[in-house]
């Protein structure tokens, strides 16, 4: 990838900025102002920790672990976060270009396998102007965006040749689910046209050297409780718009967390058997690349409502 090309993408993407049409929301803010739009954010870079982080996927952890870097605050709202602790403050450590690239080289230096940059969705411009100088003082590991999968076409499009691998959540198959459950209008639409356009750049597949990811795509879907034909879609969407070749990471933790503590569907946590379903149904379409997880059945309340996911409102 040429200079000059980089450093055009690099504008367009800061463009997107302000007035703010970062991310499918397109809110308008003028950020560079001090307006601020749903993500709450200006155009500074916000981050809540920095740490080598053993509990990624194996290809990303490896044995050194996977240098992440949580960005405070989300594009998303979801009611059942599982990290909402960090997603729903705007507050954390504010950096400068210079100083997060600092952090990626420190990640680094303490051995870890990548830049695992999370929730990054509202922050990427200063985030890849960042890895554009941690690069030019020698930053050789790959950088991972691990993002929520409600992403802008235009914004991915410009981080062609910066992203060696991409992590997209892709949490909805079913629009009601996605505008109830995280406030975002036609995830579906806007995930799957993501979703294209990173394969596209990455390629549809997880190259790994010495067991370690170095390039490629990775897809992680969460199980909800309940919510089994939602996981049927996602899971049919991904083979249409891109394959059935990459890693698939089929997520069983999920725990009522935030505002799902006590709601009447996202009350509980998953099933062995619904988590089966999903696993099953992931082999019938032909994934073979599963990343599996036990399911912990402890903890179990009655369902409600399963039928209609609307019942609560
Ligand atoms: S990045 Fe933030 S301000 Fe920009 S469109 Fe998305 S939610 Fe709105």
């Amino acid at each position: 990838m040429d200079d000059a090309k980089m450093n055009a993408d690099l504008e367009r993407l800061e463009r997107l900025m302000s007035p703010c049409v970062l991310c499918p929301r397109e809110c308008r803010a003028e950020r560079r102002s001090g307006e601020r739009g749903f993500c709450g954010l200006g155009t500074e870079i916000v981050v809540s920790d920095a740490m080598p982080h053993y509990g990624e996927e194996p290809p990303l952890s490896g044995r050194r672990g996977a240098g992440t870097v949580f960005f405070s605050s989300c594009n998303l709202r979801c009611i059942f976060c599982q990290n909402h602790q960090i997603s729903r403050k705007t507050t954390g450590s504010v950096l400068t270009p210079e100083e997060l690239a600092e952090v990626m080289l420190n990640l680094q230096d303490r051995g870890c396998h990548n830049i695992d940059a999370v929730t990054p969705t509202h922050q990427t411009p200063p985030i890849m102007a960042a890895l554009d100088i941690a690069r030019r003082r020698g930053l050789a590991i790959p950088y991972i965006h691990n993002c929520g999968g409600y992403e802008s076409l235009e914004a991915i499009r410009n981080l062609e040749g910066r992203v060696e691998i991409y992590m997209p959540d892709m949490k909805y198959g079913d629009d009601d689910l996605a505008r109830v459950f995280s406030g975002a209008e036609e995830y579906r639409r806007h995930a799957r046209a993501a979703l294209t356009e990173m394969a596209r750049q990455v390629g549809d597949d997880l190259e790994l050297r010495e067991g370690v990811a170095v390039r490629g795509l990775l897809i992680r879907h969460l199980v909800l409780p309940g919510c089994l034909e939602n996981s049927f879609t996602v899971l049919d969407d991904i083979r249409a718009a891109v394959s059935n070749r990459m890693p698939l990471s089929i997520m069983s933790q999920y725990t009522p967390a935030a505002q799902a503590r006590h709601h009447p569907l996202l009350g509980r946590r998953i099933r062995r058997d619904e988590y089966r379903r999903v696993v099953d149904y992931a082999l019938a379409l032909g994934f073979s690349q599963l990343f599996v997880q036990e399911v912990d059945n402890r903890h179990l309340i009655p369902d409600f409502h399963r039928d209609d996911p609307f019942a609560w409102e």
